[in-house]
């Protein structure tokens, strides 16, 4: 069995990056997981989405940015985003995620703060909310930092998301509870040691059930992401237990991840959000869905020695 480790050093080989950077490859398998690299491409997919009565979250793929002029760059793409695209697809529900590394949290702390005002000013003006995703741990401190010094500065258009495998969660949560925050919660997509974030998926499954149920009955906005039909059925036993019904809780899920499951649950009445990122720099985004599910490490292996 693959370890997820193991996956991700795989993946940040010279010669896998080339095979899985090639066309056919990208349209094989990484176009599964990412709408295109354009932004046209991006609204193709979410129309569709939008048409089976989803709601999308966007992302422009890209992280750990180190120059400022591509911080900027991708500020512009976000203020075309809000302002030109996403009012191209009628009564879209959608909000958009962003990362601070793209946004240049390596580079200088004010420099991504201002970066990060300046979306959420746009944002503000299109009716949208603006989702802080969470990367790896070393990020934790100064994404929640940055978060509440953006509702201290009264901006209300502004998300994060938490993640149950790290130990420190629960405390994050204490943290947050007074801002009432709206949370993603998911199980957390990087390589942890284990000092710092369960190993056990069976742990994880445990703390993202315990602290749903602290946020659901605490001030918090709560969003569910997760394709693990097993932590599902245990979420929807918790809600209905709590008085919650269906409509009153949205799920996430990942754009190509789990798309029976995603309809069904429409179907069913749940609100469901599509993550749908775009943008040309998707290989790291794509490194973490391989490592998601070894299958799809199976299929690059295979593809790799044919021809
Ligand atoms: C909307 C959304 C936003 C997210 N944002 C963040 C974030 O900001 N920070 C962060 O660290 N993580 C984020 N994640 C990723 C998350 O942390 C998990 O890594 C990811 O969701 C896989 O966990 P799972 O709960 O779906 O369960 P798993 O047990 O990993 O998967 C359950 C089932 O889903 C299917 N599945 C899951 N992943 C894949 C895949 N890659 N390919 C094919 N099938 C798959 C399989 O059928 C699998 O059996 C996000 C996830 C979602 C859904």
């Amino acid at each position: 069995m693959f370890t997820r480790r193991v996956v991700l050093a795989v993946a940040d080989l010279g010669f896998v990056r080339r095979i899985i950077g090639s066309p056919r490859m990208y349209r094989s398998l990484v176009r599964r997981f990412v709408a295109g690299e354009t932004l046209e491409e991006a609204l193709e997919e979410i129309g569709g989405i939008h048409s089976r009565g989803q709601r999308v979250s966007l992302d422009f793929l890209g992280e750990k940015v180190t120059e400022p002029a591509l911080a900027e760059r991708v500020v512009e793409e976000y203020l075309h985003l809000l302002s030109t695209g996403l009012p191209q697809v009628n009564g879209l529900d959608a909000t958009v995620s962003i990362k601070l590394s793209q946004l240049g949290l390596d580079i200088d702390r004010e420099f991504c703060a201002a970066n990060v005002r300046t979306v959420l000013d746009a944002a503000a003006r299109a009716e949208r909310l603006v989702r802080l995703d969470m990367e790896d741990s070393t990020y934790v401190d100064a994404t929640l930092d940055l978060y509440c010094r953006m509702r201290e500065e009264g901006h209300e258009n502004v998300g994060l998301v938490l993640q149950a495998y790290l130990r420190r969660t629960p405390d994050d949560v204490r943290r947050l509870a007074p801002y009432g925050a709206d949370v993603r919660l998911c199980k957390g997509a990087y390589q942890e040691p284990p000092t710092v974030a369960f190993q056990r998926m069976a742990d994880v499954r445990t703390a993202m059930l315990e602290l749903s149920r602290s946020m659901l009955q605490g001030r918090f906005t709560l969003r569910l992401a997760t394709h693990d039909a097993a932590l599902i059925g245990d979420l929807r036993r918790m809600l209905e237990e709590l008085g919650q019904r269906p409509a009153d809780v949205e799920f996430q899920m990942l754009l190509g991840v789990g798309r029976s499951l995603q309809r069904q649950m429409t179907d069913e009445g749940y609100p469901m959000r599509i993550y749908v990122p775009y943008g040309r720099e998707w290989y790291a985004y794509f490194a973490r869905r391989l490592a998601e599910r070894p299958e799809n490490l199976r299929f690059v292996a295979r593809h790799m020695f044919r021809d």
